[in-house]
């Protein structure tokens, strides 16, 4: 694709990374066939070529964001289907990324807009502040019909419990077996996970610990900033940013890391950025560029590290028929795909990819909360292809998707290390013990 970028315009480190980027693009149009918002709108400003020129335009000509371009731009859910399929290599993501910022500084959303925006930036980074909406959200959920339409699908799609954690908190969890730890790992304990799901935090450090790891979960670090950084809201994700990297990078240099673990895709996608986030940033470039190497998604730090002793068969229970639901930020942004998959069949149990498993079940981040319609009707397809498996539940690694699946169905949907953490010894998930 031809540029216009001025020489003056190119000195910026971001306009010469996105003009690289353009210049990749052949449009062919390969990508729209996969685009769920493309498959489901039929225009092409909601298919990823139509996006990208859409942001060409905005950044050469220096334009503020328009009505248009924030609309098509919003609509995006940033699932990265489009970077799967592109022939070309063009990071699809990076230009997202630059496309939202630029909307950020030169776009005033309407006030209700900006109010909600506002509250989620505020106060789903914080695990402290989401538990207390989480309470306030149970009480006013009996009368939620009150509610304006968008508040109330925002107030439906909050989970219903708050498990208690088992595990105290600790900064280090130390492995069992009596011998020196074969390794020893960072684990990002998010933000909305460990008040929604800490089981599977906690699966994670027994299953690690198990295995002779020591788990080290650093005081100072919730969220990994990636849902400041979707929002557009560049400096605010920065600043988590810059002080997750300060904390592990000093770790690392301290005691030592040989692995920063993300159960969560969708912030180790993010995490795996932060080398080129921080790219030109003197200071911390070499930094951030080591956390993001030492980034591992679990299952690929259990399948390239660890031996893992299986127990199949187990007494007292049976074979089960299991969905394998691929997280976008799983296999499109990090590309993995078969090894969690993988990893599930070594427990016996039949493994099945759900139909037209490329597309988004319309999670993304906020995405559910901001654009509800369209996460709707993704939800609803992904349910209808689960469904066409007739699974006795559902496996996945990333939150997100995981409660966004359950708004839509009761088959039971659990973290892929809640699986491997049973099928290694640990306990029976408990959102079996119906089946
Ligand atoms: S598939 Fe790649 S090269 Fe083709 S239009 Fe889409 S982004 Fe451009
Ligand atoms: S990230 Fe997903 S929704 Fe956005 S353009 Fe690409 S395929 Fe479409």
């Amino acid at each position: 694709m031809e540029t216009h970028f001025s020489k003056e315009q190119l000195k910026d480190i971001n306009n010469k990374s996105s003009e690289k980027i353009f210049r990749k693009c052949v449009h062919c149009g390969f990508c729209n066939a996969t685009c769920p918002t493309y498959n489901l709108l039929g225009d092409e400003l909601d298919g990823p070529r139509g996006r990208i020129y859409l942001i060409k335009d905005m950044l050469e000509n220096n334009k503020p964001a328009s009505n248009k371009v924030v609309k098509h731009i919003d609509r995006c859910l940033s699932c990265y289907s489009c970077m799967t399929t592109c022939p070309s290599g063009v990071n699809y993501m990076h230009l997202i990324d630059h496309g939202r910022n630029h909307i950020e500084k030169t776009f005033k959303r309407p006030f209700v807009d900006r109010l909600i925006r506002n509250f989620l930036s505020l106060v789903m980074p914080h695990p402290v502040r989401f538990r207390i909406l989480g309470i306030l959200t149970l009480l006013v959920k009996p009368i939620n019909f009150i509610f304006p339409k968008r508040l109330r699908e925002m107030i439906n799609l909050m989970p219903l419990n708050f498990p208690k954690k088992n595990l105290p908190k600790m900064k280090i969890y130390k492995s069992e077996k009596k011998k020196k730890p074969v390794a020893r790992v960072a684990l990002l304990a998010g933000c909305v996970q460990e008040v929604i799901s800490p089981q599977i935090n906690e699966a994670t450090i027994r299953l690690l610990n198990r295995h002779g790891i020591d788990v080290v979960v650093p005081r100072g670090i919730d969220c990994c900033g990636s849902l400041n950084h979707h929002l557009g809201k560049s400096e605010l994700a920065k600043k988590t940013f810059k002080k997750n990297i300060l904390i592990w990078y000093d770790e690392y240099l301290k005691n030592g890391l040989d692995a920063i673990i993300s159960n969560t895709s969708g912030c180790g996608t993010t995490l795996k950025d932060y080398g080129f986030i921080f790219r030109s940033d003197n200071d911390l470039k070499k930094k951030a560029k080591k956390v993001s190497e030492l980034t591992k998604d679990i299952s690929e730090y259990l399948d390239e590290n660890i031996k893992l002793n299986f127990i199949k068969n187990k007494p007292n229970d049976r074979e089960y028929k299991i969905a394998y639901h691929s997280a976008c930020s799983m296999q499109h942004a990090q590309k993995i795909h078969d090894v969690p998959m993988n990893l599930i069949k070594k427990t016996g149990n039949q493994v099945f990819d759900i139909p037209e498993g490329h597309l988004c079940c319309g999670s993304a981040g906020t995405y559910n909360l901001l654009q509800s319609d369209i996460a709707k009707k993704l939800l609803d397809g992904k349910i209808s292809n689960i469904k066409k498996i007739k699974p006795e539940f559902i496996a996945t690694g990333n939150i997100g998707c995981i409660t966004q699946i359950a708004n839509g169905t009761k088959i039971p949907i659990l973290h892929t290390v809640e699986i491997i953490d049973w099928y290694t010894g640990g306990p029976k998930p408990e959102i079996l013990n119906k089946l």
